[in-house]
């Protein structure tokens, strides 16, 4: 055990920990990561969507990633439900990345090396123990166990992240919930086929549901694709510990387009089996504790946009660990925020790929589908209010039509308005910011208050309102103390401060 604990040791070396790793180091903190070595052979290829980039960016990663040569994706080729081709380009023309995962890894952990963490790269965790709580903010240090290079080790830390994805050394404690009626079993095998594989546009990747499954084809090359089968192992005729190619087979036949795909292609690994089952936390951490990227959850591969979860994950893991180091005092604050945004980024993840099983169970009337079509349905969050709903709400409309006939404006703080402090997430750390709410709205329980609309800060604007008599004259103040905003945002934003009653008309005459 060395004698200072570290800032911080990250268990698992994928994109979550690597994320995690490489900004706590680059903010300077005394991070090590422990990761099992990556296994070539089975390792997955796996689509990355253009969105990817902006995690990219604040992880500071994003040229070593384009100059890694991995394939570009322009998008995906469906079969959906019996419907298709539907070939679906990315958004706007971006372009994504097909990524045989363990090249991926490896990458990012270099670079977490080269921002200043310690990587052990054959390290297996075998324990972590919470040490028990020390001084009033609850500040906890962990005893981490693990075999390194084949000997017992154990190092000290002041937070553990456990980013050790489906393994969950630490979530796998009474963390997780599993939704028993999906039960996924990705078989994987890779294939080429010289010259490649006379498809519109070889870089897609493809999705077939059929009957009772769904197949999956990723090009990690021009010509080397993975083809996977996702299937439910409780009505899959499949032995537990029995040979997994005739299964494959079996599977791969019932698709009509994928399976036809393979024929006269060599089969370069053979079948192999990984568990794709959802399942999330309950709860995303403890003091001096985070669960991140897949160990907290997992979400269907369908949604592909696991390593972006994971990446945004090991984001914000490292912005609450930072901040609970730095300031104590805020620790409860960032544990409770990265519960908080964890759960919706896997509710809004989770609702997406609903809505595509939803689509199949039209079509394939198998439980497979119609399980996966219910579940994440009851008790997912209401979407946060929407800027297209408040600009049909006739509150706002007829807000705005008054401002614009007003001779002059006579506003005051609305009576119901409150201020409230709320955590927000900064590049780096989390402060509290105040926010505004009045009942009813943002939300039902005035909880969370609302800063920002459409980028015009709202507390700026109930602040200047009651001091200026003019629209534009409020407009040039506000522009003077905030980044200058478009003219009909800071106008709608007026518009609905009014109509939800944070500001009103003041009162002719003084208060008594
Ligand atoms: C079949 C399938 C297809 C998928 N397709 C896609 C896709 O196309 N696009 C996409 O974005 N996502 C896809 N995903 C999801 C994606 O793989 C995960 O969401 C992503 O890998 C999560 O990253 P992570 O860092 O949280 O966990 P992981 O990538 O799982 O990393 C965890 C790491 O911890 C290590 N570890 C485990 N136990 C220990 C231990 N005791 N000690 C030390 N290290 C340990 C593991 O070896 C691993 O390296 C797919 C998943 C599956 C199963």
């Amino acid at each position: 055990m060395s004698a200072a604990p570290l800032d911080v040791v990250v268990i698992g070396g994928g994109p979550a920990g690597a994320a995690a790793a490489r900004l706590l180091a680059a903010w300077g903190r005394s991070v090590r990561v422990l990761a099992k070595p990556a296994d070539d052979a089975r390792t997955l290829g796996e689509s990355l969507p253009p969105s990817c980039r902006k995690l990219f960016d604040l992880i500071g990663v994003t040229r070593d990633v384009e100059a890694a040569g991995f394939l570009r994706s322009t998008g995906n080729t469906v079969w959906w439900g019996g419907e298709g081709p539907r070939a679906m380009r990315f958004a706007g023309g971006g372009i994504g990345w097909q990524v045989r995962r363990s090249e991926l890894d490896r990458l990012l952990l270099r670079l977490a090396a080269q921002a200043g963490a310690a990587v052990e790269a054959d390290a297996v965790v075998r324990r972590v123990d919470p040490a028990p709580r020390s001084g009033p903010t609850g500040a906890t240090e962990s005893s981490i166990r693990y075999v390194g290079g084949g000997a017992p080790k154990s190092v000290a830390a002041r937070f553990v992240l456990d980013c050790s994805g489906r393994a969950g050394v630490i979530a796998r404690r009474g963390f997780r919930r599993h939704a028993a009626a999906r039960t996924t079993l990705a078989l994987a095998a890779v294939w080429s086929r010289r010259g490649g594989w006379g498809l519109d546009d070889e870089s897609h990747t493809l999705v077939e549901s059929y009957g009772d499954g769904w197949a999956w084809s990723v090009p990690v090359t021009a010509e080397q694709r993975y083809f996977t089968l996702m299937v439910d192992p409780r009505v899959t005729r499949l032995e537990r510990g029995g040979p997994l190619a005739p299964c494959y087979d079996a599977e791969l036949a019932k698709t009509a387009v994928l399976g036809p795909l393979t024929a006269g292609a060599v089969l370069n690994v053979e079948p192999w089996g990984c568990d794709a089952s959802v399942y999330h936390a309950q709860t995303y951490g403890a003091p001096g504790m985070l669960l991140v990227g897949d160990a907290g959850s997992f979400i269907d591969p369908l949604s592909s946009c696991g390593v972006k979860k994971a990446l945004a994950s090991g984001w914000l893991a490292a912005v609450a660990a930072h901040t609970a180091l730095a300031d104590p005092g805020l620790a409860g604050v960032a544990l409770d925020l990265f519960d908080e945004r964890e759960r919706e980024m896997h509710t809004a993840l989770e609702r997406q790929s609903t809505e595509f099983f939803a689509e199949a169970a039209g079509r394939h009337d198998h439980p497979f589908w119609t399980d996966r079509a219910e579940a994440g349905m009851p008790g997912a969050a209401p979407p946060e209010p929407a800027v297209d709903v408040l600009r049909r709400d006739p509150a706002v409309l007829a807000a705005f039509d008054a401002l614009r006939r007003a001779p002059a404006l006579r506003l005051q703080r609305g009576d119901r308005l409150a201020v409230v402090r709320r955590p927000a997430i900064t590049p780096r750390r989390i402060v509290l910011e105040d926010r505004l709410a009045v009942p009813g709205w943002p939300d039902a329980g005035a909880v969370r208050g609302l800063r920002f609309l459409r980028g015009i800060d709202l507390v700026r604007v109930v602040e200047l309102a009651p001091l200026h008599r003019q629209v534009p004259d409020l407009y040039e103040a506000y522009n003077r103390i905030c980044p200058p905003a478009p003219l009909p945002d800071f106008l709608g934003a007026l518009s609905v401060l009014i109509a939800k009653g944070a500001l009103q008309v003041a009162d002719d005459e003084p208060r008594a």
